[in-house]
């Protein structure tokens, strides 16, 4: 093994161990809904999408120690103060609600269904995972999804940038800081 593989090989084992350290970094989100097939290759991809960037979503509702899970709730109809393109909506500030407009997403072409709902749902709780209202100029953050962004995400997922990253991890660190707070004050 020349010094150059030699390197290669302990970049790749340090990634490889760091990716696995971060993975231990949990998020619960509670799904209120039906687990329909569109819904569970859903949670798979949003979850595979999460798991990339070593943040792994647990899909439950009960609570898990002090960490609260992030509630999901799909409404059939979007309401009509909202913007026509728009497809859910988190509250970011509140930390731990997110609605789908079903009725939206189910409009687009029935291959498509699946891989949208779970952009939506990672863009979502991205919102509340970074606690701020803010967006990424390309991505799965970005702000509205152009026809070539809803192609591209029906065979690769849309990547999250280094910003977006950071920003989850950050955010990880102060809700995990708050919850921890906030089971110390029940004891
Ligand atoms: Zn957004």
């Amino acid at each position: 093994m020349d010094i150059k593989t030699k390197i290669t090989a302990l970049a790749i084992l340090a990634a490889a161990t760091c990716a696995a350290g971060e993975a231990q970094r949990k998020v619960m989100v509670c799904m209120d809904t039906t687990p329909t097939s569109e819904v569970v290759r859903a949670q798979a991809q949003a979850s595979r999408m999460f798991a990339a960037i070593g943040v792994k979503l647990g899909w439950r509702c009960s609570k898990s120690g002090s960490q609260e899970a992030i509630v999901i709730s799909l409404a059939t109809r979007a309401p009509e103060n909202r913007k026509p393109g728009e497809l859910a909506y988190a509250l970011p500030y509140e930390g731990t609600h997110i609605v789908i407009f079903h009725d939206r997403v189910s409009k687009m072409a029935p291959n498509q269904v699946p891989s949208v709902l779970a952009h939506v749902l990672v863009h979502e709780v991205t919102h509340i995972l970074q606690g701020i209202p803010r967006h990424s100029e390309s991505g799965v953050m970005k702000a509205q999804w152009d026809s070539n962004d809803f192609a591209q995400m029906t065979w690769k997922p849309l990547p999250f940038t280094d910003e977006d990253v950071d920003l989850i991890q950050r955010g990880l660190d102060a809700r995990e800081a708050r919850s921890l707070l906030a089971s110390n004050h029940v004891q």
